[in-house]
């Protein structure tokens, strides 16, 4: 998977609407002291479903929406659009986006090529291309440092989604749930039938 393009409107510091072209290679970013630098890097890990507004630098999700300035009122809204070339194993590729949309006290929400989808969605369509809005490939300001302080178990996820396979906890619980709820359903049939019987 390559990110081909950014989008954002009313994100942060992005007030207004921007589009950035993401060329194959390594991308850095640069620019004097408070302009943005980091809030494109938490923009991305936003639209892969961040949902901690702590690791975003603020206090609640709401807090990603431009606040406003002397000159400029606030926005009711911020949109954060990535377009995506996706890799098949027959080695196709196709284009995808995904968008995160979110609302001042309404919360966010998400598109994959404009259907509705759940975060959970959007994080494993990430976790699978063995990426993801933690992934340390996405290489913020003290991010080095937590790596190399990081707990084995810790470690651990970021081998596991290096590799892809992330995603597979996520699987194994929804299927766990299922043959739970399945199993459940078998008890009350079984009841049911004696009842005939
Ligand atoms: P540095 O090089 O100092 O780390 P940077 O280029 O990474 O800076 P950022 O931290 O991305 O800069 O951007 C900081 C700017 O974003 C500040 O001017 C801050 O006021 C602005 N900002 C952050 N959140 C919002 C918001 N919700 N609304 C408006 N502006 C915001």
């Amino acid at each position: 998977m390559r990110i081909r393009r950014l989008k954002l409107a009313g994100f942060k510091s992005f007030v207004d609407p921007a589009e950035l072209v993401i060329e194959p290679g390594l991308t850095g970013i640069v620019g004097p002291n408070g302009c943005g630098k980091s809030n494109l890097l938490e923009a991305i890990r936003w639209v892969m479903g961040e949902a901690s507004p702590k690791s975003l630098r603020g206090g609640g999700m709401d807090d990603v929406i431009f606040a406003g300035t002397a000159q400029r009122p606030a926005r009711a809204f911020a949109e954060v659009a990535l377009a995506l070339e996706r890799t098949h194993g027959d080695g196709a590729t196709t284009e995808a986006e995904v968008v995160r949309r979110i609302e001042r006290g309404a919360g966010s929400a998400y598109r994959l090529d404009g259907r509705d989808v759940r975060q959970k969605d959007v994080a494993l369509l990430f976790a699978d291309a063995a990426t993801g809005a933690h992934s340390p490939a996405l290489v913020s300001q003290g991010r080095i440092g937590a790596i190399i302080a990081a707990r084995p178990a810790e470690r651990r996820a970021m081998l596991e989604e290096a590799a892809g396979i992330a995603g597979l906890h996520v699987r194994r619980r929804d299927a766990e749930q299922k043959l739970r709820a399945t199993e459940a359903n078998l008890e009350r049939l079984d009841q049911l039938l004696g009842e005939m019987d």
